[in-house]
């Protein structure tokens, strides 16, 4: 059966201090709760360590934002997925809209982070979704379809089985508007048929889908409710304790 997942994506805020402070506050916060849902931070690199210290992993997941697309040596700068594993984070956010679009992230390099996350034991959560011309032009389906067969959909069933799929629509990212719960509803039960062709219909059931763009404590119970939306691949709101925790009790 598919899991229920709220997944927080800090971006690039806070500090090291700051960002163990905001782990622990939401650690404190589900302590003695009986969740409805997997929770998941997605944390910059250099608090993964320190997250997963802070939290309680049978309460919260820790997610990396990115990952190198090679596995060792000379790539100044770069994280690899091994790396990230080593931490004890149990997952890694891949193609995000932010990095495919300021970074030129291209759906071979994903293909490579993709392999390289499964290859180590780790979750990809893997975001797709369109830009607003897109949207105007109303070919949001084959935009996103064409998105997952030219990264995902190459994975071998037992492979795809692994990942979750967030779709964000980008001109709902940090934008304050939410895509419709129609619209939400409709591009996921989407997902979930183009997965059924391909692989199947117990993996397309099986299959985590989330929705993400200016998802909050009002608009969640909403889109949670709806039978192709998992949960939510969530910005903003997961910057402070009381937004995030809010949204996961939206389930
Ligand atoms: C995101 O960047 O993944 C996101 C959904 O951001 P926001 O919730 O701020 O729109």
């Amino acid at each position: 059966m598919r899991k229920n997942i709220v997944a927080g994506n800090w971006k690039m805020n806070k500090t090291l201090q700051e960002g163990l402070a905001l782990a622990t506050e939401l650690n404190e916060a589900l302590a003695g709760e009986t969740q409805k849902c997997d929770v998941v931070i997605g944390v910059p690199f250099i608090h993964l360590a320190s997250a997963v210290a802070a939290v309680d992993a049978n309460k919260v997941g820790v997610a990396a934002q990115n990952c190198a697309n090679k596995e060792s040596g000379a790539y100044t700068g770069e994280v690899s997925a091994a790396m990230v594993k080593s931490t004890g984070a149990g997952y890694i956010i891949l193609g995000h809209s932010e990095r495919r679009e300021y970074y030129g992230e291209t759906s071979a390099i994903l293909n490579d982070k993709v392999a390289l996350t499964l290859a180590n034991g780790l979750t990809p959560i893997y975001c797709c979704g369109e830009a607003l011309d897109v949207r105007n032009a109303n070919e949001q389906n084959v935009y996103v379809k064409n998105q997952l067969e030219e990264t995902v959909f190459n994975l071998s069933a037992e492979d795809f089985s692994k990942i979750v799929i967030a779709y964000e629509p980008i001109w709902a990212i940090g934008t304050g508007v939410t895509a419709s719960t129609e619209q939400a509803q409709d591009m996921l039960a989407f997902i979930r048929t183009i997965i059924a062709e391909k692989f199947g219909a117990v993996i397309a059931e099986n299959t985590s889908i989330l929705y993400g763009g200016s998802c909050n404590a009002k608009n969640a119970p909403e889109l949670f409710a709806q039978p192709d939306i998992d949960g939510g691949l969530i910005g903003g709101a997961s910057l402070k304790v009381a937004d995030f925790k809010a949204i996961i009790d939206a389930f």
